[in-house]
């Protein structure tokens, strides 16, 4: 159909979380409460900039650093820190992977969709059912030839993950080369991540059935405090699919594992990222990286400085490293907190129902389990923003307003 004139376009929605906080930041109401957008809030429910970022910060200046372009790729001492950070100094040294920066973690999977529908050509693409919006949005802009198909995830009924229905339908479902989403830890929307044991079989089916792999990372450090503990599962994935030992008739064409640092770095508006490509030990990344340089190429020529600088001012000096980790486990800890809170002041104030699923769920987001109306009457009602699916990013709550919100939320039950 051709388009007759550019008005006949329709306007569409804006994506929600970003209509939530626009329609959030103009509410005059004084106790409104923002629930809604995925981003870390200090205990006055104010941005925080994590002071080894200041810190790295205040040094970037002092240093006056030009503003030269970066190569395609992107600024290679980041990309090695950055690579280290997920897969540990052993694996990161490896010649099977390869990294590029990214326009952060929706840059990677939007390179990562482009480079999978143009080279591997999958039939279908596996999504968790629920998964963050942007996946569906990225795959059908970038690779709108490859079928979407969702795999359970969530049971409502035991609000914890749906193992069986995962493994059943990438095993009846799944063909070679078709790609599996997988959140590699604190996953958004549940809050809910495999155990070690079911990350084990999920490689198991992934390898026997040569299923590619796209690891989203977007809150290493959020689910546990620990970095190193939140790249387990992938760790894990390389080191069953991709080394020596691992048998070539269960070995993926490839993986890649998209990288968001503006979560644990705090550095949302900086759009820094890395998008890593795993390929079998036999062969060699570098023609499937001279390919995503030409996609990097096309789109946006080279990535940006700043974050890329930030991130490696903080991981390779050793004492401003371990204080970004204290910083990220000072984010997890007050997560944890507000949830135990929210909890405890649901089952004070008798609100009906079972609440222990918030403090069980890992991570920035609690999958209340509240219904699109209930949210809606929050809003309406209470000024309180949040996803229509029941999202709540607990980052928005803290001690002063959490017995408002459990009072509303006792409200709309
Ligand atoms: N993946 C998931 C699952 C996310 O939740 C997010 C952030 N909401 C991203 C990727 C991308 O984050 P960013 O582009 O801000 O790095």
């Amino acid at each position: 159909m051709t388009l007759k004139s550019l008005g006949d376009l329709p306007v569409l929605p804006l994506p929600e979380s970003f209509a939530l906080t626009a329609a959030y930041n103009d509410d005059p109401f004084h106790e409104k409460v923002n629930l809604g957008q995925g981003v870390y809030r200090d205990n006055n429910c104010q941005p925080w900039v994590l002071p080894s970022v200041r810190e790295a910060e205040e040094t970037l200046y002092n240093r006056q650093v030009d503003h030269e372009y970066l190569p395609i790729a992107g600024d290679s001492k980041f990309l090695t820190n950055a690579r280290e950070l997920l897969f540990g100094p052993q694996i990161a040294s490896s010649k099977n992977i390869t990294s590029l920066q990214t326009v952060a973690g929706t840059g990677a999977n939007h390179l990562a969709a482009i480079f999978c529908a143009q080279k591997l050509c999958p039939k279908n693409v596996f999504i968790s059912d629920p998964t963050w919006d942007n996946h569906h949005l990225i795959w059908r802009e970038a690779a709108p030839n490859v079928m979407q198909l969702l795999y359970p995830y969530y049971d409502p009924s035991t609000r914890g993950l749906n193992f069986e229905g995962m493994l059943a339908k990438l095993e009846s479902s799944a063909e070679e080369n078709d790609v599996v989403i997988l959140h590699a830890c604190a996953h958004n929307p549940t809050g809910i991540d495999p155990t070690r044991e079911q990350w084990k079989k999920i490689a198991e089916v992934v390898g026997r059935k040569k299923l590619f792999v796209v690891f989203d990372c977007a809150y290493q450090g959020f689910a546990s405090g620990d970095a190193d503990a939140d790249a387990w599962a992938i760790r894990e994935f390389y080191s069953m699919l991709f080394t020596e030992s691992s048998s070539p008739s269960s070995t993926p064409a490839g993986m890649f594992v998209c990288q968001s640092l503006s979560k644990n770095f705090g550095l949302y508006g900086e759009r820094i990222g890395a998008l890593h490509l795993i390929t079998p030990t036999s062969t060699s990344p570098e023609g499937a990286k001279a390919h995503l340089v030409q996609a990097v190429r096309a789109e946006i020529s080279c990535p940006s400085l700043f974050g890329a600088r930030i991130v490696h001012a903080v991981l390779d000096d050793a004492e401003l490293r371990s204080k970004w980790q204290e910083d990220v486990q000072i984010m997890a800890l007050r997560i944890k907190s507000v949830r135990a809170l929210l909890k405890s002041e649901l089952e004070r104030i008798g609100a009906q129902g079972d609440w222990c699923h918030i403090e069980k769920q890992i991570g920035m987001f609690s999958f209340t389990g509240l219904s699109s109306a209930q949210v809606q009457e929050l809003r309406e009602k209470h000024h309180i923003y949040m996803l229509s699916n029941g999202r709540m990013s607990l980052s928005g709550l803290n001690e002063s307003n959490v017995a408002y919100v459990a009072r509303a939320i006792r409200d709309v039950l």
